[in-house]
């Protein structure tokens, strides 16, 4: 199996290092990702100047790797592009949760989409970050587990996969839409000038059955998405009112 890797967090970002571990049990891998953080960048994709990769020094025992200054998305093209017959790509696992609404803004979530557009099985992977770093050895078993469910399936899927920082088992979830407040908070930088920062946080407790509420109790989420955002029932009575 080849394996592609990417995420947003930039290639240095321990993350992608515990995926290539726990990825190279599966088959081939190789590291495509973004020279520089790329968090929240959503599924942007650079048009305006050319884009450039370059072999990273970082080790990892029969594992290529290449920083290419662009995007998530970008890197999904560069690395199909460097590499023919790519089966999967992972993204991650994101130093972040990627839980309901976030998914909109999710880089992480839109390489694995970009891989989905290019007709190759895409999943996202991320974890809560506190005031340490997440302790990845222990989401290992984890991630092989879910690896393992995931790459039996030979369909072209989507999948968003969250780990809570302590798993206990995993649950299949949809996506907790809620409102959020999108509020900006004003501050000034040290010479006196005024800024802004966008925070986000979403408005009332999850659901059960969702992604948040999973993570929420120490579930591995694991949701299917699709790339169809048709209303389905609001498309189907206009339809009809139009006749
Ligand atoms: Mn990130």
């Amino acid at each position: 199996m080849r394996i592609l890797i990417t995420n947003d967090d930039g290639i240095y970002s321990p993350g992608i290092a515990s995926l290539a571990k726990v990825a190279r049990k599966f088959g081939q891998v190789k590291l495509v990702a973004p020279d520089v953080e790329q968090s929240s960048m959503g599924h942007a994709v650079t048009h305006s100047r050319p884009l450039s990769y370059k072999k990273s020094p970082i080790e990892f025992p029969d594992v290529e790797a290449y920083r290419v200054n662009g995007t998530p998305a970008d890197c999904v093209a560069m690395g199909t592009h460097l590499w023919n017959d790519v089966d999967v790509v992972l993204s991650g696992i994101n130093m972040g949760p990627n839980l309901g609404n976030s998914m909109w803004h999710s880089g992480t979530l839109a390489a694995a989409k970009q891989a989905v557009l290019f007709g190759i099985k895409g999943i996202a992977l991320s974890t809560p970050v506190g005031d340490t770093e997440p302790n990845f050895e222990a989401l290992e078993p984890y991630v092989e587990q879910t690896l393992d469910l995931l790459l039996k399936d030979k369909e072209l899927a989507l999948y968003n996969v969250n780990f809570p920082a302590h798993p206990t088992d995993m649950m299949w979830t949809r996506q907790s839409v809620r409102l959020y407040d999108g509020t900006i908070i004003p501050g000034t930088d040290p010479l006196g000038r005024k800024h802004y920062w966008f925070t986000v946080s979403p408005l009332g407790p999850a659901d059960e059955g969702t992604d948040r509420w999973a993570v929420e109790n120490n579930l591995v989420s694991i949701t299917p998405l699709r790339l169809d955002l048709t209303d389905e029932a609001v498309l189907a009575k206009k339809l009809m009112d139009q006749r």
